[in-house]
């Protein structure tokens, strides 16, 4: 077996690491990696410890009203009513039991979306490199590491390129540290063990390929075992500025009530009355369930978002996402689909075109309309081979399709190869050496030894990139000056069709260097021509850019491609803005006040890099905008977390850029973000909803008993009555309008504004009215019945049942904000309702018909006639704010008309 206990990697040469854990270069045999992990476990950091379910259930009474609760459930054993006593711990029990149910559920889904973001590795096993899941890495895997990717395991480094590795998470340095191969002193503390890439660090720059040393709780990671947050708790700014609230009112009610209690009692009732009096004052006002609902909400809509695609890494965002106004979006991959294919290639003496779609290598060439033998263009031939070697991409043929692996603009260039007759494969024209594509850089090249002993540099990339490294171009009869003329017409033409341009260059060496140096590559170029590769719009994207305007939010295009591509492309996908298409370098030349003039009106920006991102959002922050940034690369990150919300590729984006974001998108299409932005909006909807649905029942109860300690009535509700109201009309009611579906209007209206209060006037006025309205109902039904010489139990009972039946037609209203219910849809739209409907209505029976029900409560039956009146009162609630509504919506259209340039909404 291999031994490694105890050995100072970074101390050992890297062949001497590889000897001792036994790694051929090969790799390790998929049975000797199996047989590896069965000794030293997965390569995962142990969970952070979580409070056990007994702690969590417990935690659930640490709330000051579970402690007037208790508190008065031994006054009542005091004073000798067991009953109370018994159905006040009973209900309190419940509640326990029911937010410990839904705190559960809630974390459950954040523990699914936390292992969507799981971490993947690439190893060379049994002599080919493979993706595995970082989890199943064992010491002696070889690991190749690639800027922007997180280190999987601690690695000691056997070869690397430009290697550089950013350490915070380990060491708290945040500047990058130079890696080299080579040992260091034993006893050199970790930030200056350059040999080794420690698991949780994260390449900024460069190649590599490391051993693996230690992995999971083994790591250096795993000693000072901080597991990096990837989804944070279940806990938000909003979540806890309600909660703030929710302690205040608390105290008030508190205050209210002892007060109450105390004027009750200097007017000459029982003390003890009183006391029970102040007791169901409090239960009844405050809203103990709220903070339960809206968590629940919150999870439920973060989960809906993680089946469309949009996985939320920071909570926080989802409030950011409802009040977007900009989304900026990378082009390739996101608005276009990134199945690449070859159109048009430019000679220097032949404009060809190329005929076929996708990947597949069916299609030959034409000039115009004749058809064109690829062995009659030499220069067609030279181009495709140079095209196919500076390639790090494969196109596999397996089952009679045709595979891509790897970049698609490159998989492109494979099957042009294919196209042109060339094999797949070139063992004549072995790679010596490369530089990696960088989107800085915008070229790659690569240096190869040539069948005639020589060697030859191939560089492909952008067009302008490469004009400036080319003396030459490749004719007929060998290399004569470059046109510089010709060719930018050629560009211009080919990126008008809305293709990615793409310029092969080569450069002959009488004998291979030993390194390829960037100033070899980049100068004294010979041109080969000029390729057009087409990547249509994905058409979704069409759809989703439209709603995105229709919902006030604007949506920037940020590409690499070429000024003309970028705007053929935004034309095609229905993008507004002036038309105008801003560059790299022309935003270089612009001050920080002119870009911010610039940016409100043009949409579409071309040959940017990602600092130009970072400018692009820091200007469009200063306008006042709230902005969504995707970003794949690295060097995206400033610009992602600057972003109000950063949204990184979950397929081809880098761990950099992911542990950069707020939101991941598993698909990497723009409409997930559009979906995302409408979801955000919803769940900042729901929440609403269920405040405004909530409190209502909270202000009614709480009114009609301090009413009737005023005027000196008998309690119209007991305070194990308002438990059981409160209790009931939460879990069945409240709680459904977290599943309640986006209103048909939600990508119709402007964003909401930053830092909007949740219960607007407006919103407080509803609460009001409905809390009203249902007092005088059940107060009004309670009074007549004792009128009419019922006992107290049956005017209660007819009392509860008029506030129950008024939430239950108030849920249904409060299903649309501002929209009419009266629809089929509004009453049918939420089945989950309905179900929690039905249930309430069995309990309400059960409350009132069942006589062990009437022994705890203090229930009666009723008779049928008098549900009529129950109904009544319902109907009225239902009909009032309906009416509400109704004038609301002439006073918002009327508001809208006036004030159509002043896009503030007024909810
Ligand atoms: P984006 O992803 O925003 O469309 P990129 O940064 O990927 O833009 O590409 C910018 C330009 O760099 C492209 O227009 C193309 O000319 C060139 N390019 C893209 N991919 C490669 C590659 N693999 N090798 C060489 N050049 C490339
Ligand atoms: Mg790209």
């Amino acid at each position: 077996m291999e031994r490694h206990e105890h050995a100072v990697w970074h101390a050992l040469p890297p062949d001497a690491a590889a000897q001792r854990l036994n790694s051929p270069p090969t790799g390790l045999s998929a049975a000797e990696a199996a047989a590896r992990l069965e000794r030293h476990g997965s390569n995962r950091l142990a969970p952070p410890r979580r409070a056990s379910a007994w702690v969590r259930f417990l935690r659930q009474f640490d709330n000051i009203l579970i402690y007037v609760l208790i508190g008065s459930a031994i006054v009542t054993a005091l004073l000798g009513h067991p009953v109370d006593t018994a159905v006040i711990l009973g209900v309190v029990l419940i509640n326990a039991v029911v937010g410990f149910v839904q705190e559960g559920k809630a974390e459950a889904a954040l523990d699914a979306i936390r292992d969507m973001l799981s971490l993947k590795a690439v190893v060379i096993r049994d002599g080919h490199r493979q993706e595995i899941e970082a989890e199943a890495l064992v010491p002696g895997d070889r690991v190749l590491l690639a800027s922007g990717d997180k280190v999987p395991a601690d690695l000691r480094l056997l070869e690397l390129r430009n290697l550089r590795v950013q350490e915070a998470a380990l060491t708290g340095e945040s500047e990058p540290v130079d890696k080299a191969v080579a040992p260091v002193d034993a006893d050199a503390p970790l930030g200056d063990r350059t040999g080794m890439a420690y698991s949780g660090t994260l390449v900024t720059y460069g190649q590599g390929q490391g051993l693996v040393v230690a992995t999971g709780q083994a790591t250096e990671l795993g000693r000072i075992s901080t597991l990096l947050e990837q989804v944070g708790s279940l806990s938000t700014p909003l979540l806890e500025q309600i909660g703030r609230f929710g302690h205040w009112l608390t105290g008030v009610i508190l205050a209210v009530a002892a007060l109450t209690g105390l004027v009750g009692w200097l007017r000459g009732y029982h003390w003890a009355d009183m006391f029970m009096a102040a007791v169901g004052l409090a239960v009844a006002a405050i809203p103990e369930g709220l903070p339960a609902v809206m968590t629940i909400t919150f999870a439920i809509g973060v989960q809906r978002m993680a089946r469309r695609n949009a996985i939320v890494r920071r909570l926080p965002a989802v409030e950011t996402l409802g009040s977007v106004t900009v989304i900026c979006s990378d082009k390739t991959g996101t608005l276009t689909q990134n199945a690449m294919t070859v159109q048009s290639v430019a000679l220097a003496d032949a404009l060809i075109a190329v005929d076929g779609a996708g990947y597949a290598p069916d299609g030959g060439f034409r000039i115009g309309e004749a058809a064109l033998a690829p062995h009659d263009a030499p220069g067609l031939t030279a181009l495709a081979r140079a095209a196919a070697l500076c390639n790090d991409a494969a196109l596999r043929h397996r089952d009679g399709e045709w595979l891509p692996e790897g970049d698609p603009t490159e998989v492109a260039l494979l099957t042009l190869a294919r196209k042109a007759g060339l094999p797949a494969a070139q063992p004549d024209w072995p790679r010596l050496d490369g530089i990696p594509f960088e989107s800085e850089h915008r070229y790659m090249a690569t240096l190869h030894a040539t069948p005639d002993g020589g060697a030859v540099v191939f560089v492909k990339g952008a067009p302008e990139r490469l004009l400036a490294m080319c003396s030459h171009e490749a004719g007929r009869d060998g290399a004569a000056p470059l046109e510089r003329a010709r060719w930018e017409r050629h560009i211009a033409e080919l990126a008008a069709r809305g293709q990615r341009v793409l310029a092969v260059a080569e450069k002959r060496l009488p004998t291979p260097p030993g390194v390829l140096a960037a100033d070899t590559a980049t100068s004294g170029l010979t041109l080969l021509g000029l390729l057009g590769i087409m990547d249509p719009p994905r058409p979704e994207a069409i759809d989703a850019v439209r709603h995105c305007i229709e919902a006030g939010i604007r949506v920037k295009m940020i590409t690499g491609d070429h000024a003309a591509t970028a705007r053929a492309i935004a034309d095609r996908l229905g993008m507004g803005g002036d038309g105008r298409v801003l560059t790299g370098a022309e935003i270089e030349v612009l001050s920080d006040a002119e870009l911010e003039r610039v940016v409100a009106n043009t949409d579409v920006y071309a040959r940017a890099s990602p600092e130009h991102k970072l400018r692009l959002v820091s200007a469009l922050q200063t306008q006042g905008e709230v902005v969504a940034m995707t970003g794949d690369g690295v060097n995206d990150a400033p610009a992602l977390k600057r972003a109000d919300v950063g949204v990184a590729m979950g397929a081809k984006g880098t761990e950099a850029a992911k542990e950069a974001s707020e939101v991941v998108l598993a698909d990497d299409n723009f409409v997930t973000i559009a979906r995302a932005v409408q979801e955000g909006r919803t769940i900042y909807d729901n929440l609403k909803k269920a405040i405004v649905f909530s409190l209502p029942t909270n202000g009614a109860q709480g009114c009609v008993i301090v009413a009737a300690i005023l005027f000196g009535v008998a309690l119209p509700i007991t305070p194990v009555q308002v438990l059981w109201v409160n209790m009931v009309v939460a879990v069945t009611l409240a709680l459904t309008l977290a599943f309640e579906p986006p209103e048909a209007d939600i990508m119709r209206r402007p964003p909401r504004g930053r830092g909007e209060a949740l219960l607007s006037g407006f919103l407080a006025w509803r609460v009001a009215l409905v809390s009203v309205v249902q007092t005088v109902g059940s107060l009004g039904l309670f009074l007549w019945e004792t009128a009419q010489g019922g006992t107290p139990e049956a005017a209660r009972t007819l009392a509860v049942n008029a506030l129950v039946v008024g939430q239950i037609l108030y849920l249904f209203s409060s299903r649309y904000i501002v929209a009419p219910a009266c629809t089929v849809e509004g009453f049918l739209g939420n089945r989950i309702a309905l179900l929690g409907v039905g249930t309430l209505a069995a309990l309400q029976l059960g409350f009132t018909y069942l006589p062990w029900m009437h022994t705890l409560l203090g229930t009666a039956s009723l008779p049928a006639e008098d549900w009529l009146l129950v109904l009544g009162v319902g109907l009225l609630t239902f009909a009032v704010v309906e009416l509400e509504k109704a004038a609301l919506r002439v006073r918002l259209r009327r508001e809208r008309s006036v004030g159509e340039e002043d896009p503030s909404e007024p909810i």
